[in-house]
């Protein structure tokens, strides 16, 4: 009794201010993730509990970021939570629409194979979806973070993927510093600074 209590205090630590809640993670469809579905279910949670948490939204205000379209951080924060998709099939505002698959060949040119490959010097790990919203993942990376339970770093590429779905960009040189991959840092590095339950070995 006395570890469930201390479970549910943690959860609700950890999502902050449980009545701000407005924004909600949603799989739509998914492909070729096979096995691994429920660890990209579980990423997806983890990713909902992080938009809506307090800390997600400090780090979005107080953040330094380029090719934010023009916006203030407080817009920029607002365009996130309003989740409303410029590309793809969308969905419902407040909702996060995601649209899952991995990179195939049948579906996927065979330079992407080759980036895929863990040792190649592109180091992809996936594509945005190129306009259609639906994010490809690398099989073999989806593989390898499956295999090391790496929540935090599968949330992140949603997160990544995601911001290009609400129009943002990391076109040019210097592209870490943009929103679009700072957004994902902050996710991954949200979810690694939790302790269990968050952390599922
Ligand atoms: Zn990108």
């Amino acid at each position: 009794m006395k570890y469930v209590l201390l479970g549910l205090l943690t959860f609700y630590s950890f999502i902050g201010n449980s009545q701000n809640r407005s924004i909600k993670v949603k799989i739509h469809s998914i492909k070729g993730y096979n096995q691994f579905e429920p660890f990209a279910a579980k990423a997806a949670s983890l990713l909902d509990s992080v938009l809506n948490s307090e800390e997600f939204k400090t780090e979005i205000l107080d953040g330094k970021f380029t090719k934010k379209n023009g916006l203030s951080n407080e817009q920029v924060y607002n365009s996130i939570i309003q989740s409303h998709e410029l590309q793809g099939a969308g969905g419902e505002d407040g909702i996060v629409d995601l649209r899952l698959r991995t990179i195939n060949k049948d579906e996927d040119h065979e330079v992407w194979l080759k980036r895929c490959e863990l040792n190649s010097s592109a180091g992809t790990i996936g594509i945005d979806g190129l306009g259609d919203g639906i994010f490809a993942i690398c099989p073999q990376r989806l593989e390898l973070w499956a295999m090391s339970d790496d929540t935090a770093a599968l949330a992140a590429h949603f997160a990544h993927e995601y911001m290009h779905l609400l129009g943002y960009s990391h076109n040019g040189l210097f592209k870490s510093r943009t929103l679009v991959y700072k957004v994902g840092d902050i996710v991954e590095a949200i979810l690694n600074s939790k302790e269990k339950p968050f952390k599922t070995k």
